[in-house]
């Protein structure tokens, strides 16, 4: 590798500073595609600071959230950020290629892959498709951990009317659950995190406030 990555903590540092400037409605001019930049990258190729393993609702776009440019993150999108082999290949094909120091596993607020595997828990009905059944299966555990959760705290409660609640949770449990799945799956991913030089962070996305909340209590 000539490109010197930053490491972990630099590379986390960046995208906090990203989403910071894009919550507030500002845009670095580093994010603006010029045709300079895209001849460089195509010249020189590419080194990409961060993986984003997030999902594919139109109103998640990382470079845009994180106010990145062209050939800064690697991202890989499915409904529900779920981890399966091929999403895994694609993070330590960036990880061990390019070097990339850190990874994002990042859910959102109104996350509807999530409100189907709530909702598939929930009534025990099946979804649109098979293939979707399939992808919900994999949320499921957080489905069924934000279910248990919510209503082991309030057994009194209708739980049609926490619904909203459950969904929260599940997002955030859907996220640990993605980076245990990465972790076991991968011992790759493992021996770069060991060695120092790599991070699986997770994050839960505000699409409403803009805002990034990222599962370390020591990254503020
Ligand atoms: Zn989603």
């Amino acid at each position: 590798m000539k490109f010197r990555q930053p490491t972990s903590d630099q590379a986390l540092g960046r995208l906090i500073a990203g989403n910071k400037r894009f919550a507030n409605g500002l845009l670095s001019v580093d994010s603006i595609a010029s045709g300079e930049r895209r001849k460089q990258l195509a010249r020189e190729g590419q080194n990409p600071f961060a993986i984003v393993l997030t999902c594919s609702d139109s109103r998640v776009p990382a470079e845009i959230v994180f106010d990145a440019g062209l050939g800064d993150l690697f991202v890989v999108r499915v409904a529900g950020n779920i981890v399966a082999p091929s999403l895994i290949a694609s993070i330590e094909f960036a990880a061990l290629t390019f070097g990339a120091p850190v990874c994002v596993v990042m859910g959102h607020s109104g996350c509807g892959a999530i409100k189907g595997a709530v909702s598939g828990v929930m009534r025990q009905q099946g979804s649109l498709t098979s293939n979707l059944d399939i992808l919900l299966k994999e949320i499921e555990p957080a489905a069924l951990g934000a279910l248990a959760s919510i209503s082991g705290s309030a057994r009194t409660k209708d739980l049609t009317d926490s619904v909203d609640e459950i969904v929260n949770k599940a997002i955030e449990l859907n996220v640990l659950h993605s980076i245990e799945q990465l972790r076991l799956a991968s011992p790759h991913l493992c021996e770069l995190s060991e060695a120092g030089s790599f991070k699986i962070v997770g994050a839960v996305y505000d699409i409403s406030a803009g805002t990034v909340d990222f599962m370390l209590p020591d990254i503020s």
